[in-house]
C-alpha cells in the first residue's frame, strides 16, 4: 500500500507539472481514500506551486464598498434580500474613503486590492463611477487591483479593462448541479456569462467557490475542472462560515481542517499555475494547521472578509514568515 501510495502522489504531481488535467477518479480519491497520507500530498501539491509560485505568498486585502442591500437570494450570504443577519448595511462610500483604504492597503504591503460591492450587477453610473476609482489607485500605487461588482457584460467588461482593472471576480461558488440549493434569483449560466464576458474583454477572471455548502466530493472536482476550462487567474476557496439570520443555516459540511487542505491540492493539481487563495473561513476551519495551506495555496487574505474579521496582516507575515515562506509584493 505504502509504495502504491507513493507512486499516487508522485504521478499527481507529475501529471499536474506536464498540464494534465487530474482525472475525476483520482480528485475523488485524494479526497476520500484514508490511506493516503496527508504530507506526502500536501508534498505533491506544493512541488507544483514551487514551480509556478516559489515560495512567494501573494497577499489580498477585500475591501466592501458597498455592503448590503442586494436583492438577489444567495442563502450563504449576509447581504441577500432574504438574509436577517445584522450586518452594517451602506451605499458606496464616498471616493476619498475608498482611496484612503487602497493606500493603506498599499502601505500594509498588499500585492493586490479588491473593491467589492453587494448587487446584481452595475447600472451604468455605477460602472463609470468604479472604473474611475481604478483609473485613480491605478496611477497613485503600484499595486493590482480587482473588482467585484456582480454580474457584466462585454462591453462593461471592456470599458473596466480600459480603466486599468487587472482582474474581475465572480465565484462560481459551487458546481452547476448543486447551485439550485444555493440560489434562485439567478442561475449557474449568468455567472458562466460574467465571466466568459470578462476574459473577452482582456480582465483575468478570478473565481472561486464556497465549500461546506452541503455539495458533494464530486461537485468539488466538478467546480475544480470548470474553473480550469475556464482558465481562472485566481481562485479564491472560501470554507463555508454560518453566519445567524442567512437563509443556508449551519449545514452539516463535514469540514475538518485536514478535509480543507485536501480540497486545496485538489484544486492545485486541476489548476497548476493559478493563483489559489485560502480564502474566508481559513482561521475558523484550518485553525491550527493554517500555515499547512501555504503548500498548495500560493495566497491569502487578510485584514479579515466581507462580513466575517480575520487575521491581521502583522499576524498574516508572521504565519508566512514562521512557515518558510516569502510574502510577495508588486514590483514597482
Ligand atoms: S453573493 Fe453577491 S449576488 Fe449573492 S446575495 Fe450576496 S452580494 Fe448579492
Amino acid at each position: 500500500m505504502i509504495d502504491s501510495n507513493t507512486s499516487f502522489y508522485q504521478r499527481l504531481a507529475t501529471e499536474a507539472l506536464h498540464g494534465i488535467a487530474l482525472h475525476q477518479a483520482d480528485g475523488l480519491r485524494l479526497l476520500e481514500d484514508e490511506s493516503l497520507e496527508l504530507l506526502p500530498l500536501l508534498q505533491a501539491a506544493f512541488q507544483v506551486r514551487y514551480r509556478h509560485f516559489g515560495r512567494r505568498v501573494r497577499v489580498q486585502i477585500l475591501n466592501n464598498v458597498q455592503n448590503g442591500y442586494c436583492p438577489e437570494d444567495c442563502h450563504y450570504c449576509a447581504q441577500s434580500t432574504t438574509s436577517a443577519a445584522p450586518i452594517a448595511k451602506y451605499p458606496v462610500k464616498p471616493d476619498s474613503e475608498i482611496l484612503a483604504e487602497a493606500e493603506r492597503a498599499y502601505q500594509a504591503g498588499a500585492f493586490r486590492y479588491c473593491m467589492v460591492l453587494a448587487g446584481r450587477g452595475p447600472n451604468p453610473q455605477r460602472l463609470a463611477h468604479m472604473a474611475n476609482l481604478v483609473q485613480q489607485i491605478k496611477a497613485r500605487w503600484p499595486m493590482e487591483v480587482c473588482l467585484s461588482a456582480g454580474f457584466i457584460d462585454q462591453t462593461m467588461a471592456t470599458s473596466l479593462k480600459q480603466a486599468g482593472l487587472d482582474r474581475y471576480n465572480h465565484n462560481l461558488n459551487t458546481a452547476e448541479g448543486h447551485y439550485g440549493a444555493i440560489c434562485h434569483t439567478h442561475t449557474y449560466q449568468d455567472r458562466l456569462a460574467t465571466l466568459r464576458a470578462a476574459r473577452a474583454a482582456g480582465l483575468e477572471v478570478c473565481s472561486g467557490l464556497i465549500v461546506g455548502m452541503g455539495e458533494s466530493n464530486r461537485d468539488l472536482w466538478t467546480v475544480a475542472n470548470t474553473l480550469r476550462q475556464l482558465q481562472a487567474r485566481s481562485i479564491p476557496v472560501n470554507f463555508y462560515l454560518h453566519i445567524p439570520g442567512n437563509a443556508l443555516g449551519a449545514v452539516a459540511h463535514g469540514l475538518t481542517p485536514e478535509k480543507c487542505l485536501r480540497i486545496l491540492c485538489l484544486f492545485r493539481f486541476l489548476n497548476p499555475d493559478a493563483e489559489l487563495r485560502a480564502a474566508g473561513g481559513r482561521e475558523q476551519h484550518l485553525r491550527s494547521l493554517a500555515p499547512l495551506s501555504l503548500y498548495p495555496a500560493n495566497a491569502l487574505f487578510c485584514a479579515g472578509y466581507l462580513n466575517v474579521g480575520g487575521q491581521s496582516a502583522e499576524e498574516v507575515k508572521q504565519m508566512i514568515v514562521d512557515a518558510g515562506f516569502e510574502w510577495e509584493q508588486v514590483q514597482e
